[in-house]
């Protein structure tokens, strides 16, 4: 069992060493060729590269950690006790069955209790477990869990309305469908009324429109 491992390796096998960029771009060839084309001809020359070049964009939240990412970043506030809410963040991932893209938005509410942080590195606790293979329930989890974890606020709330392209261009192929899902923590669970005010702030989830 691991009980220590750097952040890098806190999702990886540890048994398994990380491929090389040459070993990465010799699979997305087999993957051209089992695609029926042909990796050599000029239009795909460069595509392997290129593939492996947005893997590393797409899934670059494997190296840092979001908890010492959050933990180094916030702030003493002198008494705010109000509720922070920041709304409708672009949210990109990729499904973890299918490799193909979530698009969507999230919201992400929390109510201080002394404790305070850039609205910026909200976002960037998102984009973190957004950028590594995912399932929305479980990202939505992750979100509020750690805000809750390291800022230890009266109370967290995640909302996050995403399409998933395994579903929109392949398998049932329903093109519009949104998935919603939330995680509320503390007074967001326990009191109506913070419920209420967050939901009200947030506004009625919007049936599609980031297809994109
Ligand atoms: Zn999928």
């Amino acid at each position: 069992m691991n009980i220590q491992t750097p952040a890098a390796a806190k999702t990886a096998d540890a048994n398994e060493p990380r491929p090389t960029r040459d070993e990465a771009e010799a699979a997305v060839r087999t993957l051209l060729r089992w695609a029926g084309d042909n990796p050599n001809r000029e239009g795909l020359i460069d595509t392997p590269s290129r593939v492996v070049r947005s893997y590393r964009e797409f899934f670059c939240g494997y190296d840092e950690d979001p908890a010492e990412m959050l933990a180094r970043s916030f702030e003493e506030t002198d008494g705010y006790d109000e509720m922070v809410l920041l709304r409708d963040i672009r949210l990109e991932s990729h499904c973890e069955h299918h490799m193909v893209p979530i698009i969507g938005r999230a919201h992400i509410a929390y109510l201080p209790a002394g404790r305070v942080v850039g609205i910026s590195k909200l976002a960037r606790v998102m984009e973190l477990y957004a950028r590594r293979l995912q399932i929305q329930e479980k990202l939505t989890a992750q979100i509020a869990n750690t805000i809750n974890d390291v800022l230890q606020p009266l109370g967290v709330a995640v909302v996050i309305e995403a399409a998933h392209q395994c579903m929109t261009t392949r398998g049932v192929h329903k093109p519009g469908v949104a998935m919603i899902t939330s995680r509320m923590l503390g007074a967001f669970r326990d009191n109506p009324s913070t419920r209420r005010e967050f939901l009200a702030m947030v506004g009625a989830p919007r049936a599609g429109g980031f297809e994109g």
